[in-house]
């Protein structure tokens, strides 16, 4: 916690907190309140730009970053490069969106497109980081991410004390993890609950098994998309998360429709993913619950669905 106070600090100056409300034509159709936390509006679109922000503070030193994304932690290491002044590589896939591309270079930041999937951008992104002595950025396993992500979560509990639930949906887990660690010390009677999608459920089975697994991506949602559990994320989820659920891409779909039509809000899927929990497994969710709606940056395809 003495991390997360720390990072509030680095980060108040950045970014200001998001607003974080409910909408009676939502809660109508959740039969229940539900708290909107809005991290689509941070400046790169979504929540991860805290944890960059707060990781590139920490190093403090001007040496070079390299990762790899196809999407918002892209965008993220590369916002939080150009604001601590570091150059910054991000390998994406060879066929990563277009848009994504010029979204990061937009920032500043140097793209390397290389390979079919990430696991191939992955080891290319280290093979950079070993030849030019750069510092990897791993999207999961960086405990100043966890720090930086965990500001989100103070403030929705000073916003709204006595929530029965939190909904985290997850790629990595830096998000859930995080809503643990808070939860725990300043509002503990409220549960955290996290989701992912059916057709990629590393994470999710990672915990129910209790060790970190691989699994296929059939998702087409895209900050969900992660082929195997990450050890720091799922070490703080073990014994901290309530329970995790798993939606399947259609109502990931419904849910981001509904919170266009009803809190004229536009999110990505993994943005949406929380209010399809809450849809999907109401028994799960108490009469207050938060959605956290991580990201706006839909694709094209979102868009036109
Ligand atoms: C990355 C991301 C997630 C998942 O967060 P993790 O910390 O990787 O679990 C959820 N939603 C959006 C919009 C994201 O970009």
């Amino acid at each position: 916690m003495t991390d997360v106070l720390s990072a509030r600090r680095r980060l108040a100056r950045h970014l200001p907190p998001t607003p974080a409300w409910s909408y009676p034509l939502l809660d109508d159709a959740a039969g229940r309140t539900v708290v909107v936390k809005h991290e689509n509006t941070q400046p790169t679109g979504a929540f991860k730009v805290r944890g960059a922000l707060n990781l590139l503070a920490c190093v403090g030193d001007d040496r070079p970053v390299v990762t790899y994304s196809t999407g918002n932690h892209a965008r993220a290491i590369a916002y939080a490069a150009r604001v601590h002044g570091v150059d910054a590589t991000i390998v994406m896939p060879a066929g990563a969106a277009e848009l994504k591309v010029r979204a990061v270079e937009a920032l500043g930041a140097k793209v390397e497109r290389h390979g079919a999937g990430m696991p191939e951008a992955e080891a290319h992104a280290n093979d950079l980081a070993a030849a030019t002595g750069a510092r990897i950025v791993s999207p999961g396993d960086e405990p100043a991410l966890v720090a930086g992500v965990a500001t989100a979560y103070l403030e929705l509990f000073e916003q709204h004390p006595g929530l029965d639930t939190v909904v985290v949906p997850v790629g990595s887990g830096t998000g859930a993890a995080a809503a643990c660690l808070v939860a725990a010390a300043v509002s503990p009677r409220t549960r955290v609950v996290a989701v992912q999608s059916g057709a990629a459920p590393a994470a999710h089975d990672s915990w129910r098994a209790g060790t970190c697994l691989r699994r296929a991506i059939g998702t087409r949602v895209d900050g969900l998309a992660t082929g195997r559990g990450f050890e720091l994320p799922q070490r703080l989820l073990r014994d901290r998360l309530a329970d995790f659920v798993l939606v399947d891409d259609d109502a990931i779909d419904d849910a981001r429709r509904l919170l266009a039509r009803r809190a004229h809000t536009q999110a990505e899927g993994a943005g949406a993913a929380a209010l399809a929990a809450v849809l999907a497994r109401p028994e799960l969710m108490g009469p207050a619950v938060a959605v956290m709606v991580t990201g706006g940056n839909a694709t094209e395809a979102e868009l036109t669905r």
